[in-house]
């Protein structure tokens, strides 16, 4: 058994700690994977506090993962060792249901596996995230990447990135559409990129002043203090599309007037305590208010190559993972530009 060592939540008060466990070896289409570099994502945040009420202990976080392939099985037909691969949100499913088949894995029937905190499909351990030296997966969870990009810099694209994404391709982000995207942290910035790179008219909803001046380097056309009525106004009746990237409570109704005809409001932030909005917000205007989670592996492999492409990353501060807990701390203040990234040589 590969010996492992990395981060993990004991429970949902304490700082994270240095940790040591096991995982298999890889199977007949698994690789094993050292972790070159894993992204912070707020959903680490939340499930290693137990803030959604699903937390498993010890909890080794991490699910955006960039690592090398250090041992594949005889069946591994993708990667060779050596090769660059990343992992993202989840790493297996049913592999037989109709999401499964049609390669839309995140809505399994039978549920997905999550990268980490959740039973494994394969051993029944617990699934052990990337805040860790390595990581054991079969190669239909993992994805190729453009090396010609910056690695650090590529590992937030596997949650963030394909989270952000997905709901806009998905609701048709493009020429001749307004798109809001609220937020500007991990999530928020990959989406005002990806908006502003597809050809939307985009503009960033923050709550933070001092943003401002990124959020018009990283594409916003436009750039509105939601604390501001007038200006939030100004913007009434005129988005196609609005992408709702915030981590913490705050009011869709300030949202849903903003919104045009059918026009939709997608949540991808996800706060603890459940959304409220006024009814008379959407029936006037039959608008939408939908969610969107991560997206299956195609599209995941899609939007790398599209990165590749365009050559679009996140902006990541490398922090080592003896700052994980400071960072974590950093998040909570909304102090981030924008998605930390721990270079895991800091491990050793
Ligand atoms: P993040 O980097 O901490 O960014 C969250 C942003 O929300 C902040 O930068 C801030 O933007 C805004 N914000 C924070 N507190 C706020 C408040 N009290 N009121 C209004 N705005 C506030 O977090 P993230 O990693 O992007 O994750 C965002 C959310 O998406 C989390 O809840 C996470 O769990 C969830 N998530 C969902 C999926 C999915 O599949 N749906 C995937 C990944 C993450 P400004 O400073 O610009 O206001
Ligand atoms: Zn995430
Ligand atoms: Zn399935």
């Amino acid at each position: 058994m590969p010996s492992s060592h990395g981060y993990a939540a004991h429970d949902a008060h304490s700082a994270l700690i240095p940790h040591q466990f096991s995982r298999r070896e890889p199977g007949r289409t698994e690789i094993t994977l050292e972790v070159l570099f894993c992204g912070v994502c707020h959903s680490d945040l939340h499930m290693a506090r137990n803030e959604w009420g699903n937390a498993l202990y010890p909890m080794v976080p991490g699910h955006e993962i960039v690592g090398r392939v250090i041992a594949a099985g005889s069946g591994v037909s993708k990667f060779k060792t050596g090769d660059i691969a990343a992992v993202g949100v989840i790493i297996d499913s049913c592999r037989h249901c109709a999401p499964c088949n049609r390669g839309e894995e995140h809505f399994c029937v039978e549920g997905a596996t999550l990268t980490y905190a959740m039973p494994d499909r394969v051993d029944g351990s617990i699934t052990m995230g990337g805040y860790a030296n390595n990581y054991v997966v079969d190669e239909r969870y993992a994805h190729t990447v453009p090396t010609h990009l910056d690695l650090a810099a590529v590992a937030p694209l596997l949650c963030a990135g394909i989270t952000t994404w997905s709901p806009l391709r998905h609701w048709g982000a493009g020429p001749g559409k307004k798109v809001g995207i609220v937020g500007l942290g991990g999530l928020g910035h990959m989406g005002l990129k990806f908006s502003h790179s597809l050809g939307a008219h985009t503009v960033q909803f923050t709550t933070s002043e001092r943003k401002r001046e990124d959020a018009l380097r990283l594409g916003a056309d436009d750039v509105v203090l939601s604390s501001d009525d007038a200006q939030m106004k100004a913007q009434t009746s005129s988005f196609d599309f609005i992408l709702d990237c915030v981590s913490a409570p705050h009011q869709l109704d300030d949202y849903l007037p903003l919104l045009k005809q059918d026009g939709t409001l997608c949540l991808v932030g996800l706060p603890p305590e459940p959304p409220s909005f006024a009814p008379f917000n959407l029936i006037g205007g039959r608008k939408s208010v939908s969610g969107s989670m991560i997206g299956g592996m195609p599209e995941t492999q899609e939007m790398l190559d599209y990165c590749g492409e365009h050559n679009i990353v996140a902006d990541v501060e490398v922090i080592p993972i003896q700052k994980i807990n400071e960072a974590f701390e950093r998040l909570l203040k909304q102090d981030v530009k924008y998605r930390f990234t721990i270079d895991m040589s800091s491990l050793k």
